[in-house]
């Protein structure tokens, strides 16, 4: 570590002067009519000298006017090295490599290398300056549907909360609509010209809210933010984004909402959680929407929505005991209770939503499942079952398929867990003590089941060799919900 710390000395002494400088330059009064297409371009980004498509004499400029300052990419504060992109302290993921520029050795992190790698002799440009306002919209919202009393009552907290500045936890349940709920408070931030950003750490969230947000606020310049977008490079007044992709923002939004805030990996990376603080102004709100939060989030003011969209409760799992369970399925074969649930469904109709542990088991228990549906005439042919597990490159598709009914049955990892709707499936964990199963995640993969106001039940069946602290949990989260919800006046 020390030989990293004098490493990392010897390469930037010779730039601190030129940054100690930057904040002594006085504002300017306007912003002079040919800077407005770049500050409209990089308003409120933090981007490194490539990423700035301009002549090193406008950036000369850009920077002694004091829209643009300039920061270090490596920072050091008593032992600590830190990444002013991504905002990566630990030490484990600096490196060094030889800069031909400098002819010596420097620093570089390998947590945002995957955006370019940026040696610690190179810059940052922060273009701070967020001077030219975005549109004051009268008319944004096209929606045509209506709120439930209850996402009624979210939304007007939701409004509070934007007009005091303050932080706001809805706690809503699976199936509760927490999309719509939002809407109001969007258009709210809309009129008053305010930038707003819509973050989770899951692609597909991302992909599924841009599609909801595209089709409400037409007219409003939209943006989706996710590895492998085209839209990479756009500013727009509302950005939908996964959490890591903030690293290229500060300071900027108005209106910050973090969906699946409770998902992997936000939940446990404190510097996910850093980048995208940072990403909204210090004056600002931050809404954090979620069905299953955790002890630290609980301490912000919180808004409960314990009923679903349709007035029906939540359907509680049935735990099959199976004191086989574990050794049966490591020969491939599944227990007599597996038959019985398939026996006694009430409605066979209904698709099946299988999870299980690990992608090897989904793969080894396939074919005995396909058997199984076979013997109990719910499936024609064996291509109406198929796996899906996170790195799958037919992923998407196998979702919709499952969605369109040509599959009948689906047997996914914890990638399904939640961000996907389907109207009518009963649903069936396989092993569902494991441990890779958390109370949260056996929340929502209990809320796959039942969400269609056309047919608001379904049968939730965890299979397990032993009870569990997370199975005990997710029941009394489900049931105490459900209490909540029958007390409700509203
Ligand atoms: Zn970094
Ligand atoms: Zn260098």
């Amino acid at each position: 570590m020390n030989f990293l710390l004098n490493l990392f000395k010897k390469t930037t002494n010779y730039l601190e002067e030129s940054y100690q400088n930057n904040d002594s330059f006085s504002p300017r009064l306007s912003i002079p009519l040919n800077i407005h297409p770049y500050a409209i371009k990089y308003r409120g980004k933090i981007l490194t000298r490539n990423e700035l498509e301009i002549s090193n004499r406008q950036l000369d400029f850009l920077i002694r006017e004091n829209y643009v300052r300039r920061l270090p990419s490596i920072t050091k504060e008593g032992k600590t090295i830190k990444c002013m992109r991504c905002e990566n302290i630990n030490i484990t993921f600096f490196a060094e490599i030889d800069c031909k520029k400098c002819l010596s050795k420097h620093l570089y992190c390998r947590v945002c290398i995957e955006m370019n790698r940026i040696l610690a002799c190179e810059s940052l440009y922060y273009w701070h300056d967020q001077s030219i306002e975005f549109k004051h919209l009268k008319k944004s919202n096209y929606w045509q549907g209506k709120l439930t009393k209850n996402q009624e009552y979210g939304a007007n907290q939701s409004i509070n909360a934007l007009e005091n500045k303050t932080d706001l936890l809805i706690w809503a349940v699976t199936g509760s609509g927490k999309t719509e709920l939002v809407f109001p408070v969007i258009t709210e931030a809309l009129k008053k010209g305010m930038r707003i950003c819509i973050a989770s750490p899951r692609t597909d969230v991302v992909k599924e809210f841009r599609l909801r947000i595209d089709s409400v606020f037409k007219k409003t310049s939209i943006a989706a933010l996710y590895s492998g977008s085209d839209e990479l490079q756009n500013n727009a007044q509302i950005i939908v984004t996964t959490n890591h992709q903030l690293l290229r923002f500060k300071r900027t939004f108005d209106l910050l909402i973090i969906d699946e805030v409770d998902a992997y990996p936000y939940a446990s990376d404190s510097r996910l959680k850093e980048i995208t603080k940072r990403s909204r102004k210090i004056q600002g709100t931050t809404i954090y929407l979620t069905a299953t939060p955790n002890q630290a989030l609980k301490i912000i003011p919180t808004v409960f929505i314990p009923k679903r969209y349709h007035g029906q409760p939540l359907i509680i799992p049935q735990i099959k005991y199976s004191y086989f369970l574990k050794k049966q399925l490591s020969e491939q074969k599944l227990p007599s209770d597996f038959i019985n649930i398939l026996k006694k469904r009430e409605k066979p109709k209904r698709q099946l939503l299988i999870f299980v542990p690990t992608v090897q088991l989904s793969k080894d228990l396939k074919e005995e499942i396909i058997n199984l549906l076979m013997e109990f005439k719910l499936i024609n042919k064996k291509e109406e079952v198929a796996t899906v597990h996170a790195a799958d490159d037919n992923r998407n598709e196998k979702v919709i398929a499952f969605r369109e009914h040509k599959l009948y049955c689906l047997i996914t990892t914890t990638i399904l867990e939640r961000g996907v709707t389907f109207p009518s499936v009963d649903v069936i964990v396989v092993q569902a003590d494991n441990e890779i199963f958390n109370s949260a995640a056996l929340v929502q993969i209990s809320g796959r089941a039942g969400r269609s106001p056309n047919d608001p039940k379904g049968d939730v069946y965890f299979m397990v060799n032993n009870n569990t602290r997370a199975i005990k949990e997710c029941l009394k989260d489900i049931k105490h919900m459900n209490k909540l919800a029958k007390e409700l006046i509203l």
